[in-house]
């Protein structure tokens, strides 16, 4: 094949590639179950002797393709579906840290992902300490223990908008012979692909850019085969020692680059069970065809509201990597010189009280739990999605309680910059 495509050619092309008067667009294999020709071909494909389909649950037709399209666009080896993204970062952790084992994690990930590791993985005996994503690497370096097995960090968090430098946390990682699994749902493999700098799995909430229509709950998880589990075996006996419910499979020996993967579908999709239905890989995958289109959209409008919100007397602050003078900035254009997201942050002089009243009066924007989609929404974090953090909590994860997280649709901009400016001019200066 010569030639490598352009990620726009790979949101289209990827992923289904119909034979000889097969159907153009990629199926729906609305089956659960997969039929043979022999007993003993079936007892291959349980075995993993052969890769096939056999059970809905493990791997559907139409969810490998996609999942396919996605590995490719961020430039992995494996990749498969997951029911949510919630599901996504717990398989990509489970997957190589048990009971005894320990994660270390950026403060600033999603409100669910915080709950997932400081909360309900800890019941499962998984300990995790939360450091500072603009910590030092000497300070990263001392959140390690000798049961690490992974770090966990977001390449633009939600909501505090926090540009991770990918390549400290990778090198603090690989320091400590473990991987860097990197949450890329908001800065999409349009604008990033955290492969290329050092990380070592990529996961998502298809949910949001990827369907970006706001319509299937989804999650991806991608390897990009570049950490040596086998190296490791003692810290990652799950992947190099026989796995018992597997007729003793070593999955490192067997499927090598394929390992990780390989163990999470057969092994925890297997026992779990947190598919996507092929329905929604189906919906998925009309999304991620115009994935190329709508993120650059998403960014552009996103700048001109940011610089708009920046210049109004009753707007406290405003929060947007891509504004000249964030913080985040020189980062930003590091990792993701074609933009960043379609997310802004800000507060309003009028605190709490104020952004309530200002939701209030949007006519455009929705006020929704959801983001990243083409639709214009906002949404306060301290009230909504992260009611259940204590204050400390909030401003640890970079929440401010007067934060207003908008994102910014693919509207005509003029139009949403007018929605917010006569919402403003119901608050109180
Ligand atoms: C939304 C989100 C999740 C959770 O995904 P769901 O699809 O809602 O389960 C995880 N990480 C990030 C960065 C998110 O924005």
């Amino acid at each position: 094949m010569g030639r490598e495509y352009g990620k726009e050619t790979i949101c289209i092309q990827s992923g289904w590639k119909p034979k000889n008067g097969e159907p153009r667009v990629l199926p729906i294999y609305q089956s659960t179950t997969f039929k043979y020709e022999t007993s003993e071909q079936m007892g291959r494909l349980f075995d993993l002797e052969e890769s096939g389909f056999f059970y809905t649950r493990l791997q559907n037709p139409t969810n490998e393709f996609v999942a396919q399209k996605i590995c490719e666009l961020e430039g992995g080896v494996a990749a498969m579906l997951t029911s949510s993204g919630q599901a996504a970062n717990y398989y990509a952790v489970f997957n190589i840290c048990e009971a005894g084992g320990h994660v270390v994690m950026s403060s600033t990930v999603y409100g669910g992902t915080f709950n997932l590791l400081t909360v309900t993985m800890k019941k499962m005996g998984i300990e995790c300490t939360v450091v500072d994503p603009d910590a030092s690497e000497e300070e990263l370096n001392g959140a390690f223990r000798e049961n690490t097995k992974c770090v966990l960090a977001e390449t633009i968090a939600n909501p505090a908008l926090v540009v991770l430098d990918i390549e400290k946390f990778a090198r603090a990682a690989h320091s400590h012979q473990v991987p860097l699994i990197v949450d890329n749902t908001f800065a999409t493999p349009i604008n990033c692909r955290p492969f290329e700098w050092g990380a070592d799995i990529v996961t998502h909430s298809t949910t949001k850019y990827m369907d970006g229509h706001g319509i299937c709950v989804g999650g991806a998880i991608v390897d990009s085969g570049n950490f040596d589990w086998g190296k490791y075996p003692d810290k990652y006996p799950g992947l190099c020692a026989p796995d018992e419910s597997y007729h003793g499979i070593t999955y490192t020996e067997r499927f090598g680059k394929m390992a990780y993967i390989t163990k999470a579908t057969s092994q925890l999709m297997r026992d779990l069970g947190s598919i996507q239905s092929p329905q929604n890989a189906f919906l998925l995958n009309l999304g991620l065809e115009t994935l190329h289109l709508r993120v650059p959209r998403h960014c552009e409008n996103a700048l001109k509201v940011a610089a708009y919100l920046e210049k109004n007397d009753k707007v406290a602050w405003v929060n947007y990597p891509g504004l000249e003078g964030n913080k985040y900035y020189e980062l930003a254009r590091k990792y993701m010189p074609e933009g960043t997201c379609g997310v802004i942050s800000f507060g309003l002089k009028g605190g709490r009280a104020a952004a309530s009243k200002m939701m209030d009066h949007l006519q455009l924007a929705a006020i929704v739990t959801h983001v990243a989609d083409a639709r214009t929404c906002v949404l306060h974090p301290a009230s909504h999605t992260h009611r259940q953090m204590s204050d400390e909590q909030l401003v640890e994860a970079g929440v401010a309680p007067d934060l207003i997280r908008l994102s910014v649709g693919i509207e005509n901009a003029d139009d949403i910059i007018a929605d917010l400016e006569q919402a403003l001019e119901a608050v109180d200066g």
